[in-house]
Parts: structure tokens; sequence; C-alpha cells
């Protein structure tokens, strides 16, 4: 354990919400990779700004993180400080057909809260499995919907403890990325959804549901699909097609069911997810002259 860093944390948090040496297969997953020097939780957003001014006086490093549901964590784990926005930034505030979140709620929470006050247009993003910070940095989607489509405002801070406010176009949503910075740490999004019938909504979102049980390998762990789609393809059809359906590396497969997805046994490590991506990749190109793009984050 770095002591200088653990002193530094200590000057800005209480010592409970700083985990020292964190398995990060723990907060993953995809249930991979090493340990982080540090972890911390604040519960707020001044100590939000405090830990990430002093790792910038200090010139260490932060990497944010969410629910781990998009991320490849490499085995000798990540160096400096994981900031980890969960459960203690989960508020959920509505107003007429506006919800208010802060980063840490679930999507399948906003989109509980969006059922329970009849509001539609948040049904596409009921199944997955992230937070709504991690949904607007991958500008999240599913079915037809984006977060695009519903996030209306975002207020983030950028590395130097600033506080900015970013609206509509300012988000720069594309296909899976937004616009913000590398240490940018989001802090909540303002979300305008319409009224809608409660019975409709929930039947839509427990279709959906149904749909990812049904074609996704949600039994085993994943970070989801492992590669963006290609414009005018399919990934998971271009691998299937490349005859790498069950392909298997260490404990990491294309999965059986759904060849988008790269699952683990459960003994996978972050190593033989790459070299399986790396494999993947080249044999997709070889035979299609397509180039896939990891969707999944590999971090360290
Ligand atoms: C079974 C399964 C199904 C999935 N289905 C879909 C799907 O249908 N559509 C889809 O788009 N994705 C899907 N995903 C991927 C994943 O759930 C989404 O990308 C999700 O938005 C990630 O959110 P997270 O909170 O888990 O982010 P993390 O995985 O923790 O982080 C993802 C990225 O966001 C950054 N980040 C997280 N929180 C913040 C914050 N507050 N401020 C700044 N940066 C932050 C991280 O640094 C990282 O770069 C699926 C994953 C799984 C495992």
């Amino acid at each position: 354990m770095d002591n200088n860093i653990f002193s530094l944390l200590c000057g800005v948090l209480d010592k409970n919400l700083i985990l020292c040496d964190e398995p990060m297969d723990k907060h993953t997953s995809f249930k991979i990779g090493g340990n982080a020097d540090f972890m911390v939780l604040p519960e707020n957003i001044k100590q939000i700004k405090d830990v990430v001014t002093v790792l910038k006086d200090n010139g260490i490093r932060y990497t944010v993180i969410g629910n781990g549901s998009n991320l490849l964590v490499d085995d000798a784990g990540i160096r400096g400080v994981v900031i980890k926005l969960a459960k203690n930034f989960s508020q959920v505030v509505v107003t007429d057909n506006t919800i208010i979140s802060r980063c840490g709620a679930l999507l399948s929470r906003i989109a509980n809260v969006a059922l329970q006050n009849s509001l539609t247009g948040f049904e596409f993003a009921a199944g997955i499995p992230g937070t709504l910070g991690g949904a607007v940095i991958m500008n999240a989607g599913a079915y037809g919907g984006e977060m695009k489509d519903v996030v209306v405002e975002t207020t983030y801070m950028t590395a130097e403890g600033d506080i900015r406010t970013v609206s509509g176009a300012e988000h720069g949503f594309g296909y899976r990325k937004s616009a913000f910075e590398k240490g940018d740490i989001i802090l909540e999004s303002t979300l305008v959804l319409q009224k809608g019938d409660k019975d409709a909504i929930s039947a839509q979102m427990s279709e959906l549901n149904a749909q990812r049980r049904a074609k996704q390998p949600l039994e085993f762990p994943s970070a989801g699909s492992a590669f963006k789609r290609p414009e005018g393809y399919f990934a998971g059809k271009l691998i299937q097609d490349a005859g790498l359906k069950g392909y298997k590396i260490g404990g990491a497969s294309v999965s059986e069911k759904h060849s988008g997805f790269i699952v683990s046994d459960g003994t996978a490590t972050c190593a033989d997810v790459l070299a399986l991506i790396d494999y993947v990749q080249n044999e997709v190109y070889n035979k299609f002259k397509v180039k896939l793009e990891p969707e999944v984050r590999y971090i360290k």
C-alpha cells in the first residue's frame, strides 16, 4: 500500500470510505480484474471535489466507475485511485414528466421510477445493467432507444474540480460515445419523458426484458456486447459467420447464445479476454474486411 496516497485520502475522506488493494472482480459484471491500489466511495459532491483536487495536486491518477458493467479491468489491477459512484449517488427525483437522476442510480431503478409515474420513453433502458453516469458517458442504448433521446441536461465535474452543465447537442452523443473528456465526472442528468399508460409501459419493459433473457447469455459474467456495431453490419452475425461461435481462449469464450457477447466461465482472466478480442478482430477482418471495435472499455 502506498502510505502517501493513503494519508492524502485520509485528509479529505473518512477512513471507512477508502478501500485499499480492492479486488476489481468484485466491482465488474465480468468478475475480472486485479486489485485497485485504492477505491474511494465519496458520499457527496464536496468529497468528490476534495478527492479530485488532492489527487491532481499530487499528480495521482484516478478512474471513475459506476456499476462496472462495461469494463474489462487488467489482471494487474488499476494504479492510483478508483472513484466509485454508485449507491451513494443514487437519488432520483421526479417532477411532472422530468426526472433528475444522480450519476450512481441504476437505469433499472430510474426505469421503475418512470413506470411508477406513468412516464414513457425510458423502457429501452430498463434492462441495461449500468448507472446513469456510465450510461451517459457511453450513450447506452437498446431496442431503438438511446440516452441521447431522453437526456436534456447534465452536470459534471472537470478534472480541475470545476462544476459545469451542458445541455442538448453539447453532450456530443454519438453511437456509444459522448463528448465528455477523460477525467470528467458525471454528477447528475435531467431526463425528459412523456406521460403514458402505466400498463403499456410495464408490458413493454417486461417484453424487452424477456427478449434479453431469451437472446443474451445473462447466466454468465460478461460486459454486454463486446464490440460496437460496425456500420452496415451486426458484430454478432459477422462473428458467427466467421465460425467463431463458442470459440474459447482460457476461460473466455464467444457466447454460444449470442456471438456478440464474450463470456467468462468464471475463471477467465483479462489476458484471456484481450486475446479473444484480438483473435475475433483478426478472423473477422481476414474473412470480411470489417474492423470490429471493442465496446467494452479496458482499464488498468
Ligand atoms: C448483460 C449486459 C447487457 C448489456 N446491455 C447493454 C445494452 O443493451 N446497451 C448498452 O448500451 N450497454 C449494455 N451493456 C453495457 C453497460 O451496461 C452500459 O455501457 C452501461 O451504460 C455502463 O454503465 P456502468 O455504470 O456500469 O459504467 P461502468 O462500466 O462502470 O463504466 C463505463 C464507462 O463510463 C465511465 N463512467 C462510469 N460512471 C461515470 C461517471 N459518473 N462519470 C464519468 N465517467 C463514468 C467509466 O470510466 C467507463 O469509461 C450491457 C452490459 C451487460 C453486462
